[in-house]
């Protein structure tokens, strides 16, 4: 088999791909064929020796992949089904998914939903199952479309892009925040109503601000978290995924007590197994046929580390697919 290999020697980082046997690969339950990944921010992150995501050596990255189970000891898995995986810790302190093969946990697999492809199941990947649990997150709180706009932040990102569409496929008014005027035509095209300069949201948040928004899905954290809090609606909410701008929030308690903002958390990596599949087939019943092509760049395993440089250097619109198989 073959697998992107990061390295760590001396404190220098390689990443190359390599042949290993199979046999190599971590102890789990079920081995999987593995047809499609991808890249996320936390596997640019990883292959590049950033914030500690890695922190044991060997590793093969790749946090999501879908394929086929080649070899499985658990009853729930059988030869040829189709399954993906998001999470675990897969790609962080398990091998992942940037590989040919993967062996992991059973307990870590999903079965595919019936009318998504291996490849559809990973242009949502973990960005667009993370978008699903923020939107999901802003329904709990009680934010329906009439209460007001909702703006997405890192909206050129995976995780924002497919939070776009969901909210505008749900009827909701979006708002998109970007720092790349030049991705405004994509962003309207997948469901913004109108998109903001990033720069509108950095420099020192006031305690509070003009009341804009009914809710928020925040993946950038920093300065422009700070100012959504202090622009959210009384009795608002906002879904925090993300820490593309930074992880510091340099906000006041004033929006939560004086506006009763709900701040909500949201990880994807340990959501419980038992809740996945339902999270998923909301993922397929409410993305369009449109999102598949509109959002998607496909690479070679080859490409994985040349475009989780661009990654970093904020160079990445949608979602980055990398065919395995
Ligand atoms: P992407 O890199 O695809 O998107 C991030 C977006 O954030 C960029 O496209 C850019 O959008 C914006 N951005 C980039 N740099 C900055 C900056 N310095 N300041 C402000 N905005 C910036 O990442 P993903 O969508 O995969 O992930 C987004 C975030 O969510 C990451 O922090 C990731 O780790 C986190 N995440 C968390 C998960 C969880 O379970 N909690 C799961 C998945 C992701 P634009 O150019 O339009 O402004």
């Amino acid at each position: 088999m073959q697998a992107l290999i990061l390295q760590k020697d001396h404190d220098q980082l390689t990443a190359n791909i390599q042949s290993i046997p199979t046999e190599q690969l971590p102890p789990g339950d079920v081995i999987i064929d593995i047809y499609w990944s991808t890249l996320n921010y936390k596997d640019a992150l990883a292959i590049n020796g950033k914030a500690g995501v890695v922190r044991q050596y060997p590793m093969v990255p790749g946090i999501d992949f879908s394929g086929v189970v080649h070899h499985s000891e658990d009853p729930r898995f059988s030869v040829g089904q189709h399954v993906l995986l998001t999470g675990w810790g897969v790609g962080e302190t398990h091998w992942g998914g940037l590989a040919t093969q993967a062996r992991v946990p059973a307990d870590y697999l999903t079965p595919l939903p019936e009318n998504l492809s291996l490849r559809q199941a990973m242009i949502i990947g973990t960005a667009g199952f993370t978008a699903m649990l923020c939107v999901n997150a802003l329904q709990d709180a009680g934010i329906t479309p009439d209460k007001g706009e909702i703006i997405v932040s890192g909206a050129s990102g995976g995780v924002g892009s497919t939070a776009i569409q969901l909210l505008s496929q749900l009827g909701y008014d979006v708002v998109a925040i970007s720092g790349r005027a030049e991705n405004s035509d994509y962003l309207l095209k997948i469901g913004a109503k109108r998109v903001l300069a990033r720069s509108d949201f950095t420099g020192t948040a006031k305690p509070l601000d003009k009341q804009h928004w009914a809710g928020a899905i925040d993946t950038v954290g920093g300065e422009v978290l700070a100012n959504i809090l202090a622009q959210t609606q009384y009795n608002g909410a906002v879904a925090a995924c993300g820490l593309a701008g930074g992880f510091s929030l340099p906000t006041t308690v004033m929006p939560f007590i004086l506006r009763n903002i709900r701040l909500q958390g949201v990880d994807s990596v340990y959501y419980p197994a038992s809740k996945r599949p339902a999270v998923w087939q909301r993922l397929s019943q409410l993305l369009p046929e449109s999102f598949y092509s509109q959002i998607t760049s496909e690479i070679t395993l080859e490409q994985s580390v040349e475009y989780a440089q661009k990654f970093l250097k904020n160079q990445i619109t949608g979602r980055t697919l990398v065919k395995i198989l």
